[in-house]
């Protein structure tokens, strides 16, 4: 078992994007209101501390659209500051980064994953339902300035879904071959939406890989982060492949995570809810930094039997209806 030393940050549950694995067209969203959202200091002395002293380092701010959340450079900016602090991350879907990237390097941020899961406009839009509107040039120029700032590494995720993108594997793979980019497949998985795809939910990685291999060859590869994604690289690329493949394989033996939601809900697995606790009430009901402390520890223990494996149980309990950007993902 990996210690667990990562932290996924939650800043919001609102995005501007309407992605159909995670957020699709009529799914009943209940929003957190805005005084339930952790607040910047609450985030500042849950990190120091409570999760710092038990060893976390390492911190991702997701969502949601956490570009949404106003002063998400600040926020960067203190976490960064942090001397425990060794990794600071951000995931975005890019749709605001050309107005941020900039700003968010200078506090201190320097790695990011951005969303892209078509380079068609067309398909972009469809999958991201704009309504009409296309977004998908905004987008693309977020991503080209995240590269002119320079970050390092700048990864792509790409949720493949079969029948509406999975003909554009072999382009965005791709990208990487004169770029140092670092293009990721993801298995989607059947939650939030788990009656959208049918039987042929999600395609497996190895089947991915098959595509890519006889297209160009690969090759075993590494790249910075603290990621569940098998690395490889297409021979003489710039950049690599990534492959997260948590319905075809299970990685809980190598989770290093918890999550922090945007209401304060600390979570030891994506897919399993047992244990979990509510910081953010605690806190503002005054109960003290030592005690909230033992509570994670607690959790922290009890994390290595809550586990992904079991997420049959989520079906039977429908957490399976609670999207990623709730979660934060
Ligand atoms: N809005 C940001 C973004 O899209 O990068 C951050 C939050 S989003 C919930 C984080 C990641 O979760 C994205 O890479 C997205 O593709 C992934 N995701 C959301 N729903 C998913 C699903 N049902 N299966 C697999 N990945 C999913
Ligand atoms: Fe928004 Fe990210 Fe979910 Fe898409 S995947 S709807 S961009 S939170």
């Amino acid at each position: 078992m990996n210690p667990v030393d990562y932290l996924r940050i939650s800043l919001i549950d609102r995005c501007n994007f309407r992605c159909l694995y995670c957020m699709p067209e009529g799914a009943k969203l209940d929003y957190i209101l805005q005084q339930n959202l952790l607040t910047h200091q609450e985030i500042i002395t849950l990190l120091e501390g409570v999760f710092i002293p038990l060893g976390f380092q390492k911190f991702r701010l997701t969502g949601g659209e956490p570009l949404l959340r106003p002063g998400v450079v600040d926020l960067v900016r203190d976490i960064a500051r942090l001397p425990a602090t060794q990794d600071i991350a951000l995931s975005t879907n890019a749709f605001l980064l050309a107005q941020y990237a900039q700003d968010l390097y200078n506090a201190g941020l320097h790695r990011l994953n951005i969303s892209l899961d078509s380079l068609n406009p067309d398909t972009f839009d469809k999958i991201i339902g704009t309504g009409g509107k296309s977004r998908w040039k905004q987008t693309w120029e977020g991503i080209q300035e995240a590269h002119r700032v320079g970050f390092d590494p700048l990864k792509l995720n790409t949720v493949v879904i079969p029948g509406v993108n999975e003909g554009e594997v072999l382009d965005l793979a791709a990208l990487t071959l004169d770029r140092n980019w670092h293009v990721r497949f993801i298995e989607f998985m059947p939650i939030g939406n788990p009656e959208l795809f049918g039987d042929r939910a999600w395609i497996p990685s190895e089947e991915l890989r098959s595509w890519i291999r006889q297209q160009w060859g690969l090759e075993e590869a590494t790249v910075r982060g603290n990621g569940p994604a098998d690395v490889f690289r297409i021979p003489g690329a710039k950049g690599t492949l990534g492959f997260i493949s948590q319905m075809s394989e299970c990685f809980c033996d190598r989770c290093n995570r918890m999550r922090l939601s945007a209401d304060g809900w600390l979570r030891p697995c994506l897919l399993n809810e047992t244990g979990q606790l509510d910081l953010k009430t605690q806190l503002r009901e005054g109960v003290s930094i030592p005690q909230l402390r033992q509570q994670v520890q607690g959790l922290l223990e009890l994390k290595p039997e809550i586990n992904f494996k079991q997420r049959e149980t989520g079906t039977e309990t429908g957490l399976y209806h609670r999207t990623m950007s709730q979660i934060g993902g």
